[in-house]
């Protein structure tokens, strides 16, 4: 069975998409440590981020490089924090995270609950700084 971010590839299970080329997709995380992040997935569904080619791999990197510009220039923070953790979802995928300090990227805070709308118009103000 497809994993959930092929299905979200896909466009069986909606998402508040960002950005996708030929190779990448990139769509808020649902559940986020911040305004604004993230996942950056190949649309090739391989589990294991170092068992992608050196090419995809590459092209992933350079895709979440416009992806993490865009968050930069949308949501008012210090940096774009990058994380690969994958114990979730076999389908790898690169968290990229708006932080002001160490601990906006600790992955044992509570994620932050948004509404629908501020989802749609965080993904829309990211979508306008590309
Ligand atoms: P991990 O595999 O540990 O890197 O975590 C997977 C991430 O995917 C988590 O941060 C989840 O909140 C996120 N996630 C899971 N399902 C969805 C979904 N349907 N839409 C957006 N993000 C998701």
């Amino acid at each position: 069975m497809a994993s959930i971010f092929k299905r979200i590839i896909n466009g069986e299970i909606p998402c508040y998409k960002i950005a996708e080329d030929d190779n990448c997709f990139a769509f808020l995380d649902i559940n986020p440590l911040n305004q604004g992040h993230t996942l950056v997935v190949p649309k090739q569904e391989v589990d294991y981020i170092y068992d992608l080619d050196d090419e995809l791999l590459s092209k992933l990197f350079l895709f979440s490089k416009k992806v993490a510009l865009a968050i930069e220039k949308a949501i008012p923070c210090e940096r774009i924090g990058v994380a690969v953790i994958g114990l979730e979802v076999p389908h790898a995928h690169i968290h990229l995270c708006p932080i002001n300090g160490m601990s906006d990227l600790n992955f044992a805070n509570p994620k932050k609950q948004f509404s629908k709308e501020t989802f749609e118009e965080t993904a829309a103000i990211i979508r306008a700084n590309l």
